[in-house]
């Protein structure tokens, strides 16, 4: 098997290129010829020196997970399905919007933190991605999208989420090293605020985050008690909610943005009463942030419910009345759900995100 350049960032790219004997320059060439141009046909890399092309196809490859389906909803959304291996499958949405186009991207193959709510952790953790297979996913969507473009050089993805299958915090190596990769100027050059990682709240890698690559972050609540969250969210035992709010303060010190996300599935019966409500509002008071209510996407067997229209409006309107800006977001590409149910089916039921991958943001009205 050839190396694969994909799981490299510059610092990695730079050293490989010292194996091979070349000059760091080279590394920075081929970086902008593999994520600037797209291009995996070392032949095609025009500006480097012969011998070292020769010596890229002896040793080198790009190689991103196979594409098991590619849907596009009538609204836009697209959706990828990869195979990683060993039966696992992961998924990879696109959403767009008028303003910007934002990817969805998986950072494990299934989960170990088990989420009450959520079928990936449901159905446990196969393995870690890999850089490559994390920074493979925004460069084959970048270039499929630009492909049926009619003006191919412009870019379409401008914003990352980190909020696909996995807990990005417990692949913390990889993942950071493919967003190094995103926000590289001679890479894909997005800004730190435009490139978000979602944790269930592991509070030293938020600490290590904030040193190592402050993007911008969303903390996955779901609860504003630690009884609660303790059962919805296991990692709460580990973490309960005083630590993890002390740990949203320091971040915020760094964080690109002067707020963090807090999201928030609304589990009818379970967390959306409006006593629950004032106790977040109690919560969250102190900290700078916005509140994004998602409503729960069922999956068969997990005898929850998501929360009536009403009760998400009055729950809304409980945190809007205490000035914290609060979203919920919208369901998108309903034509191709079906299609996702039974792909998932295919590929051991391992794809939640197809569901949640295709909501964009809407905010709530305050009237
Ligand atoms: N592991 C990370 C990121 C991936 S999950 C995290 O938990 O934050 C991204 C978001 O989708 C999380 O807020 C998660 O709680 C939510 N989610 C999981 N299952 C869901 C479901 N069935 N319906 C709605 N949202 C869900
Ligand atoms: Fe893992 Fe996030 Fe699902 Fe929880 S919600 S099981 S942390 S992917």
């Amino acid at each position: 098997m050839h190396t694969n350049l994909l799981d490299f960032d510059m610092n990695g790219l730079v050293a490989y290129c010292a194996g091979l004997g070349e000059k760091p320059f080279r590394a920075k060439q081929l970086l902008r010829w593999i994520h600037h141009n797209g291009l995996s046909d070392f032949d095609a890399m025009s500006d480097l020196a012969r011998s070292f092309r020769e010596k890229l196809k002896e040793h080198a490859a790009l190689y991103t997970p196979t594409i098991l389906s590619d849907k596009t909803s009538r609204d836009g959304t697209r959706k990828w399905l990869l195979d990683v291996g060993a039966g696992n499958a992961i998924e990879t949405v696109f959403i767009p919007e008028t303003t910007r186009g934002t990817l969805c991207v998986s950072s494990q193959a299934g989960c170990a933190v088990n989420c009450h709510f959520c079928s990936t952790g449901k159905q446990g953790f196969a393995r870690n991605l890999t850089t490559g297979e994390i920074v493979g996913q925004l460069w084959m969507a970048e270039w499929a999208l630009r492909m049926v473009r009619a003006v191919p050089d412009e870019r379409v993805i401008s914003n990352v989420v980190m909020m696909g299958m996995g807990e990005p915090m417990l692949n913390f190596d990889n993942v950071v090293r493919a967003m190094r990769l995103m926000l590289d100027d001679h890479a894909y050059g997005l800004s730190r605020r435009r490139v978000t990682l979602s944790t269930s709240g592991v509070v030293p890698m938020m600490d290590r985050l904030a040193l190592e690559l402050p993007v911008a972050l969303a903390v996955s609540l779901h609860a504003p008690e630690d009884a609660l969250r303790d059962k919805l969210v296991p990692l709460n035992k580990k973490y309960p909610l005083a630590e993890l709010m002390a740990a949203c303060q320091r971040y915020l010190k760094y964080a690109p943005r002067d707020f963090i996300t807090f999201e928030y599935c609304m589990l009818s019966g379970v967390n959306d009463s409006e006593a629950h409500a004032r106790s977040l509002v109690s919560l969250v008071r102190d900290v700078p942030c916005k509140l994004n209510l998602i409503p729960f996407n069922p999956f068969p067997g997990s005898g929850l419910a998501c929360s009536s229209r009403e009760h998400i409006q009055r729950f809304s309107r409980i945190l809007l009345d205490a000035h914290i800006v609060t979203t919920v977001r919208k369901t998108r590409g309903d034509d191709i759900d079906a299609a996702c149910g039974q792909l998932a089916g295919e590929v051991q039921d391992r794809t939640r995100l197809a569901q949640r991958g295709k909501v964009v943001t809407i905010p709530v009205r305050a009237a």
